[in-house]
């Protein structure tokens, strides 16, 4: 390591040596997250208490250091690795949770994972509905400052739907609570919602108020099989206008099915779906309604209706168990896809309800063309389509058809309407797509914003505003919790 700055050498002058690390595993460690792209920080702070945030805030305005907190470095975007270098300031030990169980309502610290929230609400009755892929990771700093999303999107709303107050520390080194404990709250500003969703570039956050809504009753699956994708949405755009408002609609294309259903057959003790579901299967929905068990019964009842046409088969489930195996498909699709490829760019964008036939018949046309898979899952309901691309790291040739096939997918979706990004922010990795989706005074708003709050431009540098291509630079080859 080169010398350190005489800021980390006052910084470990004033904090125990257990709260500030400089050895190269720990600053490797936090120097990428789930995009694998490495940037070293000069340190890694763990803070034992928020006098110490405000030491490291305090000489990082001194000297213009880069600080860029962390969660679980789950983000897929870029948006935790310390690309200006600098301090990371990881609160993923930052774990308090009391559940006010009158009221519904979480205190949590940041640390918290998503699942630690929702299953100590479950234990007592209550329900944290924002639900990511990661949720067994991604801490609640995290969520709340990516606005994460998940598969109840359509029904339940996103990260933001249930944050009522958050505490923490403006970039200057301030200490401020926005909103209250309290259902309502129309007091100044929102900058409650401006912290949410913005990366980790306008507070830090140390303390949430979240609400919980009660735990529903009853809940049932559904799986159903199609021949082609069409048909598959034919059955999303009767389920949407029918407005059963089903809390989970996800669809799967032909290439992710067929990976997955590989992965099922190499792995033959993860629970799979009935026996019936036949192999010719191009698309997948899967359903769940839940609610109280009479109304989820007629749910049930009338989406098996809407999932009938053009289906080649169906399957559902009312108990846990048999629901897992129903799973088996959706859950293991997104790893499976590496057997077309050692490389992922994931993509998270938003169409409208009548452009999703579009959108799946580009990335079919995309796969022809390019010679790369474009494996599609989503969360149909809201249009929140993963897209992804698949190439070997190793060719140049297929990383740059890799590229282009993004910024076909990017201008398309723009186009139709739709949003760059609908859950996982723009970090690193979507930056060269703000200014298709804004413009110039959308941008030079939301710059005027991160100059206010953060003059000396500490808290997170170099994300969104800078487009940054992350297929031009090396990735590490670590392996994280969650692969
Ligand atoms: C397998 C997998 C599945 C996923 N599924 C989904 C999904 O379904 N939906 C979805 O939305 N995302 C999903 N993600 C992306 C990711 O999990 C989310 O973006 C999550 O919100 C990140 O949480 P984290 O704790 O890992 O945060 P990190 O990755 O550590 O940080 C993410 C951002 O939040 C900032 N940040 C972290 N903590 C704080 C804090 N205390 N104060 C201020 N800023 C902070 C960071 O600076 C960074 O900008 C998935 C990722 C993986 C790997």
């Amino acid at each position: 390591m080169t010398a350190p700055s005489s800021a980390l050498r006052d910084l470990l002058a004033q904090l125990p040596p257990e709260s500030v690390l400089t050895d190269d595993e720990s600053r490797f460690r936090a120097s990428f997250d789930n995009l694998r792209l490495s940037v070293l920080p000069e340190a890694v702070v763990r803070p034992r208490d928020e006098s110490e945030i405000e030491a490291v805030l305090a000489l990082a305005n001194r000297d213009g250091i880069a600080v860029t907190p962390r969660g679980a470095g789950s983000a897929t975007t870029g948006a935790a690795t310390p690309v200006r270098g600098g301090w990371v300031l990881d609160l993923s030990h930052w774990r308090n949770l009391h559940i006010d169980t009158r009221q519904g309502y979480a205190y949590a610290q940041p640390g918290v994972t998503v699942a630690e929230l929702q299953d100590s609400a479950a234990k007592q009755g209550w329900f944290y509905p924002p639900d990511p892929g990661s949720r067994a990771y991604a801490t609640l700093g995290g969520t709340i400052a990516t606005n994460a999303g998940g598969m109840r999107g359509a029904k339940y709303g996103v990260t933001r739907d249930y944050v009522l107050a958050l505490e923490g520390f403006m970039p200057t080194g301030e200490w401020v609570r926005w909103g209250a404990d309290l259902r309502k709250f129309a007091s100044g500003y929102n900058v409650r919602d401006l912290w949410i969703g913005s990366e980790g570039a306008l507070g830090i956050i140390t303390g949430a108020v979240l609400r919980l809504v009660p735990k529903p009753k009853a809940r049932a699956t559904m799986l159903a099989g199609y021949p082609d994708e069409k048909t598959a949405l034919r059955a999303v755009r009767r389920i949407v206008r029918s407005r059963l408002n089903p809390s989970i609609l996800e669809f799967l294309d032909r290439q992710t099915v067929a990976c997955a259903l590989r992965h099922l057959e190499h792995n033959p003790s993860i629970p799979r779906p009935p026996r019936s579901f036949p192999r010719r299967t191009m698309a997948l929905l899967l359903v769940e309604c839940d609610g109280d068990p009479s109304v989820v019964a007629a749910t049930h009842e009338r989406l098996q209706r809407l999932l009938e046409p053009g289906s080649i088969s169906q399957a559902s489930a009312r108990t846990p168990r048999t629901a897992e195996r129903l799973w088996a498909i959706r859950r293991n699709c997104s790893h499976a896809m590496f057997q077309m490829g050692d490389s992922k760019i994931n993509e998270d964008i938003v169409v409208p309800l009548d452009s999703q036939p579009e959108l799946i018949q580009l990335t079919l046309e995309l796969n022809q063309r390019t010679g790369l898979a474009t494996p599609t899952f989503g969360h149909a309901a809201d249009g929140n389509f993963h897209v992804h691309v698949m190439f070997n790291r190793a060719d140049t040739d297929q990383r740059a058809r890799a590229d282009e096939a993004i910024d076909t997918i990017m201008a398309h979706v723009v186009g139709t309407g739709g949003a760059i990004t609908g859950e996982h922010g723009v970090g690193l990795a979507k930056s060269p797509f703000l200014s298709l989706q804004h413009s110039d005074a959308e941008i030079r708003a939301m710059r005027a914003i991160k100059d206010a709050l953060d003059p000396r431009g500490i808290l997170n540098p170099g994300k969104v505003f800078e487009p940054f291509r992350v297929g031009e630079h090396p990735r590490v080859d670590a392996r994280m919790p969650w692969d």
